[in-house]
């Protein structure tokens, strides 16, 4: 059965086809520029990456592209065998804690949760609905970046501020990367041959969350109620004193929004380098003897480590930790210096094997007393695995 897991930004649409159940990847590619001058998209397939300029509208031509490029390139010969399409939501709010089919209900309570989620949740509908004109007879479904983080408890998802934030405003922990820390964490439970498990997952990308998993159960996660919390990343700040926003707005007039791009898009490995959200940037910083580069990788592992630490103690121990998404799966030296400052609870980097790049892998050594491993991360095929066990 011929699975479509589908991602939607405001200019762009992700996409890769599934042969389901087995999981086969048969057609790749993203369209980018979606209403601006200069569209285009790129696809893959057979191991050959093709780019072709195309004027794009909106959403529903690049869907009606994508629909001829599947025939042409003969991956489907009707728009029936498309049984069904998976759409990526990042934020479901309390509302899902699952994978859903979507309905106008379901709509609805994305459009609603677009406050939390400004950039991607209309983003999000737009796709559904291009997708829906286009391939009607398709079992629509929604995939939410939350869902994963419901199992948390009220003490652990909630913050201490007035209580009627929560009631009225829906302020508490959502987390993020729910597709990508489940993704993992089913992985490394296969790799452990066990489903009684106690991991911590790092997600570590130009976003980065981290999060503790007990027997599959997502019990804590680093990112809030968007993902500008927890870790350092590459231009946002992560944890911070909430004071420091009214008082930086009052010494400069600073806007909400202004703001908001300071905190978001000027912060973070940026903000504290001067030189580059990209931590290929900043290592290069760092052997050209830039000081705050140095200083930037220093404060971002550290707070990686004390996340990792904290997670253990409320674990009350840690069977795997696992480095996935952009810097876990390629910074050789990220991954080394978390793991040496780990060394008090028995975690031995393995300089060999950890000498590797985007490749499932262990990373310790034998005596290690947690071991560690890349798993490269798969957030489209738990997409298609959700959608087609629904359909
Ligand atoms: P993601 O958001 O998961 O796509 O991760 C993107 C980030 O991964 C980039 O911004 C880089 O900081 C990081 N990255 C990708 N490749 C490498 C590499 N070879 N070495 C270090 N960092 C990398």
């Amino acid at each position: 059965m011929k699975i479509l897991s589908v991602n939607c930004g405001s200019s762009s649409l992700k996409f890769q086809m599934y042969e389901m159940p087995e999981e086969k990847a048969l057609i790749s590619g993203v369209f980018e520029r979606i209403g601006i001058d200069g569209s285009f998209y790129t696809i893959k397939i057979n191991g050959e990456k093709i780019k072709k300029e195309a004027e794009l509208k909106d959403h529903k031509k690049a869907f009606e592209i994508l629909i001829d490029e599947l025939k042409e390139n003969k991956v489907v010969e009707s728009l029936d065998e498309i049984k069904g399409i998976g759409h990526r939501v990042v934020q479901g709010g309390a509302y899902f804690d699952k994978t859903v089919v979507v309905t106008e209900d379901v709509i609805a309570k994305i459009d609603e949760l677009s406050a939390l989620a400004p950039l991607h949740n209309p983003a999000a509908i737009v796709g559904i609905r291009a997708a829906q004109a286009v391939v009607p007879n398709a079992v629509q479904t929604v995939v939410f970046d939350t869902a994963f983080h419901q199992t948390m408890e009220e003490e652990t998802y909630l913050y201490a501020v007035p209580y009627e934030w929560y009631t009225d405003y829906k302020v508490r922990r959502y987390g993020a990367h729910g597709t990508s820390h489940k993704y993992v964490s089913l992985r490394a439970n296969e790799i452990l041959g066990r489903t009684n498990t106690k991991l911590i997952t790092c997600h570590i990308g130009n976003g980065a969350s981290i999060s503790a998993v007990r027997d599959g159960k997502c019990i804590n996660t680093s990112m809030g109620l968007t993902p500008n919390a927890g870790l350092i990343m590459g231009s946002r700040c992560g944890d911070i004193d909430a004071t420091i926003v009214p008082y930086i707005m009052e010494k400069t007039k600073m806007s909400p929004k202004e703001m908001d791009t300071a905190l978001n898009k000027q912060s973070g490995l940026l903000g504290i380098s001067g030189v580059s959200s990209d931590s290929r940037d900043i290592e290069d910083g760092i052997n050209k003897g830039n000081e705050r580069c140095l200083l930037a990788q220093k404060m971002y592992v550290r707070r990686i480590i004390d996340y990792i630490a904290k997670y253990y103690v409320e674990l009350e121990g840690c069977d795997a930790i696992i480095f996935t998404a952009g810097v876990g799966e390629n910074s050789i030296s990220t991954r080394r210096e978390v793991m040496d400052g780990l060394k008090v609870l028995g975690v031995e980097v393995d300089p060999t094997s950890n000498d590797v790049r985007g490749k499932e892998t262990l990373i310790t050594t034998a005596d290690s007393k947690i071991p560690c491993y890349i798993i490269p991360t798969d957030e489209e095929v738990m997409i298609a695995r959700d959608t087609y066990a629904l359909v």
